[in-house]
């Protein structure tokens, strides 16, 4: 059997033509299925709609959270009900198009324990495109593990692989560097952009911007070195130009107009200082919040059928 975990926030108009679709998709392909919704906190009426949905197809089940979550927190419950042989996450919102399904599958039988699907940037704004670039950029620069452009969180993992992701309990969860870190052989799938038909995303550029720090932040201490080398680099500087101004005074007095100098090098120096208290100060943060060991999401309702086994590790 094959569990989807899709991921639900705001999606009311979109629901009942996403499960119409993939629905559509599985059973002409004869593909077991079980569909895991996960209930984001969602404002509008998407929990009423995924219960009439559950209601009429025994094989849909929902997890309902308390409030707003994250995807990230979604995507997680989903894989702790799942109880498939491997298990596809997909957005609600028919960007990941479900007519993809039977070639991932293919590839999951053929032997591959993660199928990622990935997508050109057609349709987006260039803006957008042009921040994602640079994004991928630094990273890949920075992080230990590879990420690539236009792959997002479509994709099929194996068993094996949902429990190496769900073995790992941080509460900072950077999925796309999650999926990466936990290796496995790989197999990928590209695809045209779809634009979003209803509803709208959910990312504001803020978000995607407090998106892109959580990546660099969570998955290694390099941007903390780079704190230390920069701050080593200008302070080394710093030596010179004082030794330099030291030997002029020395051969030719005292010249008043140093303002500037002293002005930029003191700007200089609180920037860098500025940054590295960031930089450590994030990691505070990130340590403080792993050591409440809080839950990654409280559950209001849900409705899972009973052959489906609840996984207990949260
Ligand atoms: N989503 C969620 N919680 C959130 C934000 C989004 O569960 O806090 C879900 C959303 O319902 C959708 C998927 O995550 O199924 C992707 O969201 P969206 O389409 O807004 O992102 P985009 O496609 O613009 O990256
Ligand atoms: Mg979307």
């Amino acid at each position: 059997m094959f569990s989807f975990v899709i991921p639900c926030y705001n999606e009311e108009p979109i629901l009942h033509r996403f499960h119409k679709a993939i629905t559509t998709v599985l059973q002409e392909n004869n593909l077991p299925y079980e569909l895991i919704f996960v209930n984001d906190g969602s404002k509008d009426r998407t929990v009423e709609i995924l219960k009439e949905i559950t209601e009429h197809d025994s094989r849909a089940h929902y997890v309902s959270f308390s409030r707003n979550f994250g995807k990230e927190s979604a995507m997680l419950a989903g894989l702790n009900f799942s109880s498939g042989e491997a298990v596809m996450i997909m957005d609600a919102d028919l960007q990941h198009p479900p007519f993809l399904i039977p070639q991932m599958v293919q590839a999951y039988r053929d032997g591959y324990d993660q199928v990622i699907t990935k997508r050109t940037r057609k349709g987006e704004s260039g803006i957008r495109t042009l921040f994602a670039r640079l994004y991928y950029r630094l990273m890949n620069g920075m992080i230990d593990v590879m990420l690539t452009d236009g792959v997002g969180d479509f994709r099929l993992l194996s068993r094996r692989a949902v429990d190496a992701l769900l073995s790992l309990k941080e509460y900072n969860r950077f999925s796309k560097g999650l999926f990466s870190w936990i290796g496995f052989r790989e197999y990928v799938i590209e695809y045209e952009n779809v634009r979003r038909e209803q509803g709208k995303s959910k990312w504001s550029f803020g978000q995607l911007l407090n998106y892109a720090m959580d990546g660099l932040i969570s998955f290694n201490n390099k941007p903390l070195r780079l704190a230390i080398y920069m701050g080593s680099f200008v302070t080394i500087a710093d030596i010179f130009y004082i030794l330099y101004t030291f030997i002029q005074i020395l051969k030719n007095g005292v010249v008043v107009p140093g303002y500037f100098t002293i002005i930029s090098s003191v700007g200089f120096l609180g920037g860098i200082q500025l940054i590295s208290i960031g930089v450590i100060g994030e990691y505070i943060g990130r340590i403080y919040y792993e050591s409440k060991k809080r839950p990654h999401y409280i559950i209001e309702e849900k409705k899972i059928q009973s052959q489906t086994k609840k996984r207990k590790n949260s």
